[in-house]
């Protein structure tokens, strides 16, 4: 682990109950090195039980606290944040691989969460509606949902969690985290700064350990109210399966497919640059990275030749080291399924233009690559690859285009490029996502609604959208006037 200004934020024991407990068991690995870098413990289902109390326990005079005694809170909370800053993003590198000024990024998108939530806090409003009878008035109280179980993954290890827990904790709610197993460590730092900046012991708690153990107390406990999650689609049916039997919310964010469209009128420089930042920031391991290039065919050549100079520049290596854009990928079994893309889709016929290969540095690292002739039955076209492949199809005509973006299960992210505003708004509606980046590669913000349509998920995190999935409406009839 790189040196930290305040060591005490590297935590080997899980946040329960407003103390950090239990024995250090589990290695913690820096994907760039293997070095261990941490150990945390091995918690399973009783542990997550105690959790999910002590949250219920907390419930009540958390939810009693007026909405500016939490905001105040959270604020504390969001510049505790931001004063450790460098050491948040050193030990999310240390254990995610991605370049520090990512981690960095990563960090202030993590805080804006939080920073959001507290100011949004005081805005959660009732309604009076007009009434039915002159004897009686109608009111709607949104009321906190109750105790929030949060399951996160490792490829954004502090912007999942505040993402989730800061709207929870403003609605009045206490939170149980369980994050990944590859990125615990940014998690309990992040505790350890929530419980400084004055969060009562129980309305946050962090486990680590078996996934599968501490999920069935999420999705079972009758205390748990909703069960939020961000992960593979996969994961995210068993665990809405499981919600159902004591019928909890679920909000879930899973897998995406993002397809990136070049119409003939777009700005092309524009368009690779917002192709680079979309495919290839964080090595490709983000739910709305872009999965296919479709690019009109008047300008495919002078796009792939442009994406080619570009993606030849992007140096990998360690994300400590100066002036890397790509780290490692996080496991081996990443780098297996990017391989495993790349052998289909050359078997079918697309050429590798750029890499292909894993990286002269070893390890998890690969090289950025591009391949063009993609085709619809290419296994790349309908899974997420997850990893630093761009792959290139090419179209004829706006309808065409439309229809291949919209060919897949899921429905996160969609980009394209065009300047022509008929054609905008077609796209644009056409479109089956739950986003939309239009002349850009990079739409992720805390003032906006993110999530997926279809099989990528059914809540939207960010904006006043997000902090209403924490709340419940009550309906009274006051009578009697
Ligand atoms: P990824 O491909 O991002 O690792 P996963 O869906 O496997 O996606 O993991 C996301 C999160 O879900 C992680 O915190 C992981 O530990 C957790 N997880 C995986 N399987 C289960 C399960 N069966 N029950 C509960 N949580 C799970």
């Amino acid at each position: 682990m790189h040196t930290l200004t305040d060591s005490t934020l590297l935590k080997n024991q899980s946040f329960l109950d407003g103390r950090f407990v239990g024995t250090a068991s589990i290695d913690v690995t820096n994907p760039a090195s293997g070095a261990v870098i941490g150990q945390v413990p091995a918690f399973g289902a009783d542990e997550a039980t105690q959790a999910v109390e002590a949250a219920a326990a907390a419930l009540p005079g958390w939810s009693a606290r007026t909405a500016k005694e939490r905001s105040t809170i959270l604020r504390n909370w969001f510049n505790l944040v931001m004063a450790n800053r460098q050491d948040l993003a050193t030990i999310l590198t240390s254990e995610q691989g991605k370049p520090l000024a990512e981690a960095l990024g990563e960090i202030d998108y993590a805080a804006a969460y939080i920073e959001f939530y507290a100011e949004e806090a005081k805005r959660i409003a009732g309604e009076m509606l007009p009434s039915h009878r002159t004897d009686a008035r109608l009111l709607v109280l949104r009321q906190p949902i109750g105790v929030v179980a949060a399951i996160t993954p490792w490829n954004f290890p502090a912007a999942m969690i505040t993402r989730k827990i800061a709207p929870a904790l403003a609605a009045g709610c206490t939170v149980v985290v369980k994050p990944a197993l590859e990125t615990p460590l940014t998690a309990l730092a992040l505790a350890e700064l929530a419980h400084r900046a004055g969060l009562p012991a129980g309305t946050i708690n962090v486990l680590t350990g078996d996934a599968q153990a501490i999920g069935g107390v999420f999705t079972s406990h009758p205390k748990v109210r909703l069960v939020g999650f961000t992960g593979s689609t996969a994961v995210g049916k068993i665990l809405m399966a499981q919600a159902a039997t004591t019928v909890k919310k679920v909000a879930l964010e899973l897998g995406g497919n993002a397809p990136f469209i070049v119409f003939d009128d777009a700005d092309l420089d524009a368009a690779v640059e917002g192709a680079i930042v979309s495919k290839y920031r964080n090595m490709g391991q983000t739910c709305v990275c872009t999965n296919r290039f479709y690019v009109q065919a008047s300008v495919h050549d002078a796009f792939v030749e442009k994406l080619l100079a570009r993606v030849a520049e992007l140096k990998v290596g360690d994300g400590f080291a100066e002036g890397v854009a790509q780290g490692p990928l996080i496991t081996e079994d990443a780098v297996r399924k990017v391989e495993a893309h790349i052998v289909d889709a050359t078997a079918k016929g697309a050429t590798i233009r750029l890499g292909g290969q894993r990286h002269a540095l070893g390890r998890t690292f690969f090289e950025p690559t591009v391949l063009t002739g993609a085709r619809a039955d290419m296994t790349l076209a309908g899974e997420e690859t997850f990893g630093p492949l761009a792959a290139v199809f090419r179209f004829e005509t706006e309808r065409e285009a439309i229809e291949a973006a919209n060919d897949t299960e899921t429905g996160l992210a969609a980009y394209f490029y065009a300047r022509d505003v008929g054609r905008i708004f077609r796209v644009m509606e056409g479109l089956e996502y739950g986003m939309v980046g239009i002349n850009t590669g990079l739409i992720s913000t805390e003032l906006a609604p993110f999530g997926g349509v279809k099989e990528s998920g059914n809540s939207r995190e960010g904006s006043q959208h997000g902090i209403l999935e924490f709340t419940e409406l009550k309906y009274a009839c006051l009578g009697g006037l």
